[in-house]
């Protein structure tokens, strides 16, 4: 247990994040109430035992009692009592996802010392209802509405529309309801013991630890599961007493945009959640500046000392008693990835951290964000509404009032509500955009949905929303109906809107120049530095000119992947069936004779767009069947020439080649190198056009730099007879430039033998798709679909391992290989070609696993560029 004179912001792990930054800013001398926080490690324990470690009760008195002489109020005490809160804290933020409990220490006796005290009677009668209402809803899981229905019976008796309007007697009432609710519920009186409830409140945090909604939040955001929270007992500061008091939220920059300068909300008169549950209206913090100047001009100071003391965006927590400013909270603050890349600029501007740091404050799931389309505000009709733009992204989709429904759907949804809590997390994680009546950028839907890079609107305060229809501006608008949601301008459209690519698309496309846009300028000068740090290089997965071209402007650095059997499709089909359907020799070479021209001026465009740079060429991979129609398919077509009685003439052959070829099992069967070898002549055609329109490519005056890749290999011998061939082949071509030949790894027996394979590979490219496949053992094009969801549910994994590069198994077998390829051949050249190539952790596995380069998509190539910077800076 640590008292907040002793910790700091860097004992997260240990205090959580809370804590330690309550710590933190105590040391700093600000103004922080006096509390303690009881470790994580007593939270693993009471999760491992089901009941609090023997040895805290006698070290909660000791910290205790340093709070009561600070505050000279006793915890307990009839005419002046102490109030704690008990608030929970992660090592990771978990907004609203864990529970706090605010005026502990309330008793049927001390509500009216306590009333006494602060000559408030009113006040003390407010607090006590909120304790029980928390503490009932947090300990014994008492259902809220069955508090909010008296409370709503309380306001429509007195005819007030505001909480803050009722009398002290009337909130006397309120806590004699709410007694009754909490017999009723537990089945017990509501505690009188200020020292039961405080025990009772420190186990109900931990407790909120495992609440569902906190595990989806974690498996979400990827927060471990096994972390634990600690719990922060604190004096408690009052922002309900009155005028001269209140509670507020604010941000040292703007987290929306990163615009400098403070934003923040603040509301008269209120206690805790008020502001962040969206129940009522705020006003901005410079409104503040009215209302009480000079705790507005203690507050800024505050922030600026905060900002350089943590070196980034700060989000914090106030509230005013009667005058007093006092801090309840900060962190670094959460930002969109707008901001994020505008911020870390901004920063190193101002001299505050380095280009290096500035890599760090950005990700390259914020620049994929970034690179999605938004509405053509040009082709939209007037809005509907217009609210807060709470997270950005432009969402069209079907609107649902439920977050059970959403959380059901199978269309795009978008999810509207008065105001979410954390119960409508798995209705916001399906939605494609939340739109909200209340709240502002601080609100819970706000804060989650920019969390989850999610679409959001809060606050459109002319929406009227019923249950399953809203209305606005006298429209209606019914559950179902199609909206348009623009999280960047708040704007709401009926129907569907149009979209337009991202300006940092549109940069990457070719303009390449900010043109003084905040946020280009901040993009080009983090990728400059990725770009000048990276180790890995990015190559991108290219099989046409047009596709190399692209990715070349999106800065990648050669093709690391050409699927050549791309090139086999369309009008081109027929003549990989008469391959197919060769009888004889003859037949075969004439096919074969077709494919080679068009195959040589394929070659030559993709070389020609890649000029100077590597282009690794893949022969034909899948099996060979994929290129003729399904069995089914020519069944029918024979069946039915014969019913009317024709005869089927080629359909014949080709029915009985579908029957020949059929498989059960075809990713495991006739493919890849196995093709090249029961096939005479195709690789070799393939390998021969490679080099002729390298040849013609160097005739021209161009720098073509092919390399030929063997897939599917599982055995040195194969990939030697392979080899011996091409390069005969090679040899034959007058004029061709050197050519390399390596092979994927990608079937677990040869990442095994690498070693041996290395002896006749020039270069390794793990194609980590298959490799997953057969690792795992799972089908890539069926698993996902049919029981992903539940594994990702069951914690089995926490993301798809075709999706992220499963580090212990199949990223054991990339290690393995890299080091048994590396020391049978020193200076072998390594690669990635799966879809992994562009996603920001495997980047960065793939880095420290010490590979050359990465290729993926070409939309994903500044991604994987931004993530081998950070994975080196
Ligand atoms: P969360 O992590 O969900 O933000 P907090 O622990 O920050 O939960 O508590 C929520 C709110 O309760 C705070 O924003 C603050 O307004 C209020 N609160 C917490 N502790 C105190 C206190 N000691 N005095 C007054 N208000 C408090
Ligand atoms: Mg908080
Ligand atoms: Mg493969």
């Amino acid at each position: 247990m640590y008292d907040f004179v002793e910790g700091n912001k860097d004992l997260k792990d240990l205090l959580g994040g809370k804590g330690a930054n309550l710590a933190e800013m105590t040391g700093m001398g600000l103004p922080v109430p006096p509390g303690f926080t009881v470790t994580t490690d007593a939270c693993r324990a009471y999760l491992r035992t089901g009941s609090l470690p023997s040895g805290l009760f006698g070290e909660v008195d000791q910290h205790l009692r340093r709070v009561q002489n600070s505050t000279g109020r006793r915890f307990g005490d009839a005419d002046d009592p102490l109030l704690l809160s008990v608030r929970s804290g992660a090592k990771f933020s978990m907004p609203g996802m864990m529970e706090t409990i605010l005026d502990i220490g309330l008793t049927d006796t001390a509500v009216g010392g306590l009333a006494r005290r602060h000559g408030d009677e009113r006040f003390a009668w407010d607090s006590y209802r909120r304790l029980i209402q928390m503490f009932g809803r947090t300990v014994f899981d008492v259902p809220a509405d069955a508090f909010e229905a008296e409370l709503a019976a309380a306001r429509s008796a007195a005819g007030v529309r505001d909480d803050a309007d009722l009398t002290a007697a009337q909130l006397r009432e309120v806590v004699h309801a709410y007694k009754k609710v909490f017999l009723a519920h537990t089945g017990r009186e509501f505690p009188q013991s200020a020292y039961e409830q405080l025990v009772l409140a420190i186990g109900a945090v931990f407790r909120s630890w495992n609440a569902e909604r906190a595990v989806l939040y974690r498996r979400q955001e990827r927060i471990p599961q096994d972390l634990g929270t600690a719990v922060n007992v604190m004096a408690m500061v009052f922002g309900n007493r009155g005028a001269n008091s209140g509670t507020g939220v604010a941000f040292t920059r703007d987290p929306a945009t990163g615009r400098r300068g403070v934003y923040g909300d603040y509301l008269r008169n209120a206690q805790g959640e008020d502001v962040v549950a969206g129940v009522r209206n705020t006003v901005s913090l410079t409104e503040l500046a009215t209302i009480d100047p000079a705790c507005h001009t203690q507050l800024l100071s505050i922030m600026e000392r905060l900002e350089q003391r943590y070196r980034d965006l700060c989000d914090i927590e106030f509230t005013i008693e009667d005058g007093k400013l006092w801090m309840l909270q900060t962190r670094v603050g959460k930002r969109t990835p707008a901001a994020a890349f505008v911020i870390a600029a901004q920063l190193v501007d101002e001299g505050v951290i380095t280009l290096d740091e500035a890599l760090q404050r950005v990700t390259g799931e914020q620049l994929a964000a970034l690179m999605f389309p938004s509405f053509d505000t040009g082709a939209a009709p007037p809005p509907l509404t217009t609210g807060v733009p709470a997270s950005p992204g432009a969402a069209v989709g079907a609107v649902v009032f439920d977050s059970a429904a959403a959380a059901a759907a199978t269309e795009p949804v978008i999810l509207v509500r008065r105001e979410t809590n954390p119960d409508d997390l798995p209705g916001m994680i399906a939605a494609r955009g939340i739109l909200t009546s209340r709240g502002g950028k601080t609100s819970h839907a706000a804060v989650v949905a920019r969390g989850m890079g999610k679409t959001c609107v809060c606050g459109a305060e002319d929406v009227e929303i019923g249950v399953d229809s809203c209305t606005v501006g006298g429209r209606t608008v019914r559950a179902g109906d199609i909206v348009s949601v623009d999280g960047a301008s708040g704007r709401v459209y009926a129907g569907e809107v149009p979209v337009r690519p991202s300006r940092v698309m549109r940069y990457f496309e070719g303009e390449r120049t900010a043109h003084g846009d905040p946020l280009l300028a901040a993009v080009q000068r983090l990728m400059v530095h990725a770009d000048h740090v990276a180790r890995l290089a990015v190559h991108a997965n290219a099989d046409t000119a047009a596709d190399a071209a692209r990715a070349r402007r999106f800065g990648a650095t050669g093709v690391g992947l050409c699927r050549t059997e791309h090139m086999f499709l369309g009008d081109r089909r027929v003549l990989v069936e008469r391959l197919i359907l060769a009888t004889d020799g003859a037949q075969r070479q004439a096919a074969l004779s077709a494919l080679l021209p068009l195959q040589r001026a394929d070659f030559e465009e993709l070389f020609a767009a890649m000029d100077g740079r590597p282009v690794t060429v893949r022969l034909i991979d899948p099996p060979l069947h994929e290129f003729l129609p399904s069995l089914s398919e020519m069944t029918a077509r024979v069946a039915e020439a014969r019913g009317r009685g024709e005869d089927p003439g080629s359909d014949g052959e080709l029915l009985a080649a579908v029957r020949r070829m059929h498989e059960q099992n075809p990713m495991l069967g006739l493919r890849g190198v196995r093709l090249g070898l029961v096939v005479p002549g195709l690789f070799a055609m393939q390998v021969r056009a490679v080099a002729q329109a390298a040849a013609a490519r160097v005739a021209a005056g161009g720098d073509p730099h092919p390399e030929i890749m063997v897939p599917l290999v599982g055995t040195v011998q194969e990939l030697e007879t392979v080899r011996a061939e091409a390069e005969s082949v090679l040899a034959s071509v007058p004029g061709a430039p050197p050519i390399r030949i390596g092979t994927m790894i990608e079937v677990p027996r040869a990442a095994l033998t690498a070693g041996q394979i290395a002896a006749a590979a020039d270069f390794f490219s793990f194609g980590t798709n298959d490799l997953t496949q057969m690792t795992w053992g799972f089908s890539r094009d069926d698993v996902e679909g049919a029981f992903f969801g539940r594994y990702l549910d069951l914690g089995i994994f926490a993301v798809s391992p075709f999706q992220t590069i499963d580090v212990p198994g199949v990223g054991e077998l990339v290690r393995l290989a890299v080091e048994r390829g590396r020391s049978a051949r020193p200076g072998l050249t390594t690669g990635v070609c799966g879809e992994h190539g562009g996603d920001p952790a495997s980047v960065r596995f793939f880095h420290d696993a010490g590979l050359d380069y990465v290729s993926c998509s070409p939309y994903r190539v500044p991604v994987a560029r931004l993530e081998a910077g950070r994975a080196a800076a």
